[in-house]
């Protein structure tokens, strides 16, 4: 299964967000310490940087405000 549901340390409220693993692009804007990681994985909310390791939410980070997840911005 490509998608997940998984809690999100960023995201308001105690539900969980689904999560998908980083693209290309992404993969190259995480920090240092979590390039050679394989199992990254973001949330996909709005407005959301959030990545982390699948098994382990303190190795993760916020992706840069130009990866963010779109809105829904006017055309
Ligand atoms: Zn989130």
């Amino acid at each position: 299964m490509f998608f997940k549901d998984k809690h999100c340390p960023t995201c308001p409220g105690s539900g969980t967000q689904v999560f998908r693993p980083l693209n290309t692009e992404e993969r190259k804007a995480v920090k240092p310490e979590h390039r050679q990681l394989t199992d990254l994985w973001r949330c996909t909310a709005v407005d959301c940087r959030w990545y982390q390791r699948w098994s382990k939410q303190s190795d993760g980070g916020q992706l840069p405000e130009d990866l963010k997840n779109p809105g829904a911005a006017p055309e």
